[in-house]
């Protein structure tokens, strides 16, 4: 006896997400017919909103409005047979909540484009039909009275290599005829991946062996296999080159072989064909890429065939973290500590946070891999939160290079270089090495000066200097993209000497080539790879081996496999020293740990000499002499004394406006009513501000903020549930723009 599927009774009111800023939901009156499986959360729908008409997503059923049910407006169309997956909507709500953003934005940003849209989910329609064994053996007569599913069986018959499922609804057969072939062993669904990469053909999931582990490597991987069950995080550090990304394999590889999927997180400048082939590589299995190179359409076929359960390994960056997997098997976040892991404007989310909180919530273990761990999850391990996994050896031989301070005061410089390390420069190049010239400023120099005067040319729009550029020679704010013809003379006095301050990458790469004419420099910044695959094929020629210069940005600095380089010279690692941001000294050293990890990675040892103008700086003869782990204990040391996270939660609103009184009043406001709220509810959070960002005027706009800080989440979200009602509803909020960041990462 079959029973009779339970549909509930169509509700009277639907409580819509619709793509706005505004933090509530709509309510419409359902349309007629009802779904198929009747009306439930996670449907998408198409509904009118004011003049417009847009999709939007069923979040609540119910009989009741605050509207009058009789004047609500009706859906005009429900877009989706089966809901949305219950733990993607979860994850979505989760994160409107935690950020405070609107879950109409949250989830059509969670959305593939196609599918915010309103294109349909393909599920079905890309099931790929075809009769089995019995089903070629048997006689359509055998069925009797089900004459379509015997013609159906005839159709299949003429189609040996199946048939897609919306080709045969086409053709005027239903899904229960299908599904009564398939009950009777006649016909199977064969789940068809359309993404580009295919299981290759062959047995096993491995295309090429696993490699032998190395002790240290062995007891992380036992470690990780102790846990594949439940939510297990662990923060796997490990030096450059320990063969952390050989550990995420063979966790994936047991993660595949029980039939579950694993999601594989890693920053936005990690993604590249380099990383993408060595997991293609390794498994015979199809490894789904979600990267900003997609079409909307590749994307949604990547998306769809993670939710389907088709895709068993999926590889992508920061948004990837949304990606609903059928059959969940883990998560690993490659170099958690990377910045580009947090969204920095809109829904300001954290993809490392969110993938702890969703595989805590789908019970899988989950894997943060980095050299240089940010203290956030530091503290989590050292609490016992995490489980905290070392690798302390390189898969090669040598150790990661030491640290060399090179004292940068009353030296000429050419180029940024003082003379010792362009003789080491010379000597590697001789030597049949390739040298990396890292520094962190594109453009010529940093600014134009005038020597008679100390004119500087700054942005008319920023609190900032324009960025001189060679190639083409002109002035740039990197703030506002503002450009300027270089000036014939300076604007304050008319004296002609003007000159440029500092030292850029392109400057860099001047100088090396006239030091160096027989070794090609290649320059790799934002600007000298717009290009597409400029990055790709440098890299490529680089990697043959022959002696080279290399000068870029942090984007040489991550990620990138250069086992040719040797030398690695940071022309200045100052810039985080000093600076106002609490972050910026974490930052720097994680960079610089980085940028040292390139040196060396093959046969050959390596050397990093790290020019500064503060060789006794204490924080960085630290890092120098002991290592990430001594400066990072510090560091926590400091943050804990000075209330900062991670011992403390904070949360930024960021005030804009034209006026620079408006923005500083409004802040003003909202902190006052703050203050009363707080101290009306006994909470205790810190509230300090108003106090101008640090780049004040961007864009001539006027960006001020007010910083909330509180020793538990709890009572910091309530405050910030405040702040945005009162916002919402202070007229005076209508004529500045506001944001709130939780957790922000920069100040
Ligand atoms: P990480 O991700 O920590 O930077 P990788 O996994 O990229 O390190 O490993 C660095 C290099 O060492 C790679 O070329 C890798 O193939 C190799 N390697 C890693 N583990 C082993 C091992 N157990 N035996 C031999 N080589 C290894
Ligand atoms: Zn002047
Ligand atoms: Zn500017």
């Amino acid at each position: 006896m079959s029973a009779t599927p339970l549909i509930p009774p169509a509700p009277r009111a639907l409580g819509v997400a619709v793509p706005t800023p505004l933090r509530k939901l709509f309510d419409y009156r359902p349309c007629q017919p009802a779904p198929a499986g009747g009306w439930q959360p996670g449907l998408r729908v198409r509904v009118p909103l004011g003049r417009r008409e847009v999709v939007g997503i069923v979040v609540e059923c119910r009989d009741t409005s605050e509207l009058d049910l009789a004047s609500l407006k009706p859906v005009g169309a429900c877009l989706d047979s089966e809901p949305l997956p219950a733990d993607w909507l979860w994850l979505c709500h989760f994160t409107a909540r935690y950020y405070q953003h609107a879950l109409g934005d949250t989830l059509h940003q969670a959305l593939p484009v196609l599918l915010r849209q309103g294109r349909p989910l393909e599920a079905r329609t890309r099931e790929r039909w075809q009769l089995t064994a019995a089903g070629r053996a048997a006689d359509a007569a055998s069925l009797g009275r089900a004459r379509r599913q015997a013609e159906l069986l005839e159709l299949l018959r003429q189609h040996p290599r199946g048939i897609i499922g919306s080709v045969i609804g086409a053709q005027g057969f239903s899904r229960a005829q299908l599904t009564g072939l398939a009950s009777k062993g006649l016909a199977e669904c064969v789940d068809e991946l359309l993404t580009a990469s295919s299981a290759r053909p062959g047995g096993g999931l491995l295309a090429e062996p696993a490699l032998t582990l190395n002790r240290e490597q062995a007891t992380a991987l036992a470690e990780l296999h102790q846990g594949l069950e439940r939510y297990h995080p662990c923060l796997l550090q490990g030096v450059t080159g320990s063969g952390k990304t050989e550990i995420y394999l063979q966790l994936i590889e047991a993660i595949v072989a029980q039939g579950r999927q694993a999601l594989v997180l890693v920053p936005e400048i990690g993604l590249t064909p380099q990383t993408l082939s060595r997991f293609r590589r390794r498994f015979r299995a199809p490894v789904v890429a979600l990267h900003s190179g997609l079409t909307d359409a590749e994307r949604l076929d990547a998306w769809e065939a993670a939710r389907a359960g088709r895709a068993p390994i999926v590889i992508g960056t920061r948004s990837a973290v949304f990606t609903p997997l059928a059959r969940p098997g883990a998560i690993i976040v490659d170099e958690e500590h990377d910045g580009s892991f947090k969204q920095q404007d809109g829904l300001r989310y954290h993809a490392r946070d969110l993938a702890i909180v969703r595989a805590h919530r789908e019970g899988i273990p989950i894997v943060l891999g980095s050299a240089t761990p940010s203290l956030e999850s530091l503290v989590q391990a050292r609490a016992g939160h995490y489980r905290h996994l070392r690798l302390t050896q390189r898969a090669s031989h040598h150790g990661p290079a030491r640290l060399e301070l090179v004292d940068l005061r009353g030296r000429p410089r050419q180029g940024g270089l003082i003379p010792p390390v362009i003789d080491a420069i010379r000597n590697t190049l001789n030597d049949g090495g390739q040298v990396l010239v890292f520094i962190n400023r594109r453009g010529f120099a940093p600014t134009l000066a005038c020597h008679a005067c100390g004119w500087l040319a700054e942005c008319d729009r920023c609190d900032a200097r324009m960025t001189l550029h060679r190639q083409p020679p002109q002035l740039t704010c990197h703030h506002c993209e503002r450009q300027r013809a270089l000036p014939e003379a300076c604007p304050d006095c008319g004296s002609a000497d003007l000159r440029p301050l500092g030292t850029g990458t392109e400057r860099s790469e001047e100088t090396l080539a006239a030091l160096f004419p027989d070794v090609p420099v290649h320059r790799i910044d934002r600007d000298s790879t717009r290009r597409k695959d400029a990055f790709e094929q440098t890299l490529n020629e680089v990697r043959r081996g022959e002696p080279c210069l290399l000068v870029g940005t942090q984007m040489l600095a991550k990620g990138h496999h250069l086992p040719h380089v040797t030398l690695v010279v940071v022309v200045n690692a100052d810039a985080g020293l000093y600076a106002s941001d609490f972050r910026a000294l974490e930052h720097s050293a994680q960079l610089l740990i980085q940028v040292a990890g390139r040196a060396g990675r093959a046969e050959r040892p390596g050397r990093v000499m790290v020019q500064t103008l503060h060789p006794d700086d204490p924080h960085l003869r630290l890092l120098a002499d002991s290592g990430f782990d001594a400066l990072a204990k510090t560091l926590l040391e400091e943050r804990r004394l000075a209330m900062l996270p991670p011992y403390r939660y904070l949360a930024l609103l960021r005030l804009e406006s034209a006026r620079e009184a408006d923005a500083i009043d409004l802040t003003g406001q909202a902190a006052t009513a703050l203050r009363d709220w707080l101290e009306e509810r006994g909470l205790t959070v810190d509230c300090l501000g108003p106090v101008p960002a640090p780049m004040e005027r961007r864009q001539n706009r006027y960006h001020v903020q007010l910083m909330l800080s509180a020793a538990r989440r709890g009572p910091l979200h309530e405050a910030c549930a405040f702040l945005v009602g009162w916002l919402e509803r202070a007229p005076q909020a209508r004529r500045g723009r506001w944001s709130l960041d939780i957790d922000p990462q920069t100040l």
